[in-house]
């Protein structure tokens, strides 16, 4: 093996460690007992995260939070999910985007229609995106969404048949080239359309994924975004049943291919490329420091502070009518690890300006951060020119692989809490 090639698999090695250690303080989570009291900006604009817990049947490798989907559920959530963005509303914040995510956002048309609109009456949000399966797209339903929705995010992950069928897709969505023409027959009714992709599926090769990049370039959507395969450990045995052991040994050779096959795009971050460079994507962890979540399982992240919001549905409209808010756990970052946090989700987006991150955070990270920015120097990471750090590709690759740690962290908080270990009686 070259001597350069250690030195960036020990970079890889490094960084995932410093992330994993990192994210052990957000696994320190403790239960709230009492009503929780959020310091918060009243000047400031928000990002406002909305979760929609709902979906007809789960694929395998998907690690949200969900519940299989019933209309007197979905309905009587919904009602208490207004109920929640009034007593934001009633708490004071302010936001100006908002993102709806799932589940599946656009199960129930109407009661999400309702539910925007109150939003955009009680706040004064300017954008608005939303995800989607490939099942809710048709022009007839989206046409009553072209003025509320600016942004609409459709879950593809393949155009393969065969790896549709083993991620239990192809049956439910459809084949490959029946998601084409649903794309392409919706495609001018919202402002922006992303597609989503998972690459690393095990047994993809190089071919299948430049022919799904070359499918989507096609398609007129505005926006491409590439996840790699998540091992989550809630998903791991679903996966390995249906495909056999993963392995990330391909994920880099593979992110190099990407970033070819997509090099007439602008990046928006590590993983997601636009026809024009925007902050409407779907890392709203990356592009906005500090948010507020509500819904069942939703996460808010606040000056220092992550607040996780009851995942059972029962015990969210119980606290929902009780209290001012559903949280009912929440951990807090050391200043180092808040510190740490910003910067991976500022080189997530790839570039980080030195001079207005220390102004932001109060800080001198060539200081509190000098151990890291040596490590990523010394690897190609990063380069630095007048106090402005830009990602190398092998940079753009580490971030990918921080925040697929991070998210991967944020798993692991599931599924504590799908084993009940901190569930508040109410
Ligand atoms: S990938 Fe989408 S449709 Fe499949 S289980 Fe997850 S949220 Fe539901």
């Amino acid at each position: 093996m070259m001597f350069e090639e250690i030195v960036k698999n020990a970079t890889i090695f490094s960084v995932k460690k410093i992330i994993k250690n990192s994210m052990n303080s957000y696994l320190h989570v403790k239960d709230y007992q009492e009503e929780v009291v959020r310091d918060f900006d009243k000047k400031k604009n928000y990002l406002l995260y909305m979760h929609i817990p709902f979906c007809h049947t789960f694929c395998p490798f998907c690690s949200f939070h969900k519940y299989k989907y019933d209309e007197e559920r979905a309905k009587s959530y919904f009602k208490y999910l207004r109920q929640e963005l009034r007593k934001v509303y009633n708490e004071g914040f302010h936001f100006d985007s908002l993102y709806i995510g799932g589940g599946t956002t656009l199960i129930n048309e109407k009661e999400l229609i309702h539910t925007i609109s109150l939003a955009k009456e009680l706040f004064d949000i300017k954008e608005v995106s939303c995800e989607s399966d490939p099942n809710h797209i048709a022009p007839s339903s989206l046409k009553q969404f072209s003025n509320l929705i600016d942004r609409l995010s459709i879950g593809v992950q393949s155009f393969d048949d065969e790896i549709l069928k083993k991620v239990a897709r192809f049956e439910k969505f459809g084949s490959g080239e029946v998601i084409e023409e649903k794309i392409k027959a919706m495609v001018d009714l919202i402002p922006n359309t992303n597609i989503d992709l998972i690459f690393n599926f095990p047994n993809q090769s190089e071919e299948l994924l430049v022919k799904d990049l070359k499918i989507a370039q096609t398609l007129g959507v505005s926006q491409i975004t590439t996840y790699p395969l998540m091992n989550s450990e809630l998903t791991r045995t679903s996966m390995n049943n249906a495909f056999g052991e993963q392995s990330n040994t391909k994920e880099y050779e593979f992110y190099k291919l990407i970033n070819q096959e997509l090099k007439s795009f602008d990046k928006n971050n590590a993983w997601s490329f636009s026809k024009k460079r925007t902050a409407l994507n779907d890392e709203y962890v990356g592009s906005h420091n500090e948010y507020i979540g509500i819904g069942s399982g939703a996460f808010s992240f606040l000056g220092g502070n992550l607040y996780i919001n009851a995942f059972e549905l029962d015990q969210y409209a119980s606290l929902i009518s009780q209290r001012p808010h559903a949280i009912i756990a929440g951990s807090h970052f050391a200043r180092r690890e808040q510190i740490k946090y910003h910067f991976l989700t500022w080189l997530f987006n790839g570039k980080l300006d030195i001079d207005k991150f220390n102004a932001t955070f109060e800080t001198y990270i060539q200081k509190t951060l000098a151990q890291e920015l040596y490590l990523l120097k010394r690897a190609h990471a990063i380069n630095i020119k007048e106090n402005i750090i830009t990602n190398t590709e092998f940079g753009n690759y580490l971030a990918l692989c921080m925040m697929k740690e991070f998210y991967s962290g944020m798993d692991k908080i599931r599924a504590m809490f799908r084993q009940n270990h901190l569930k508040l009686a109410v």
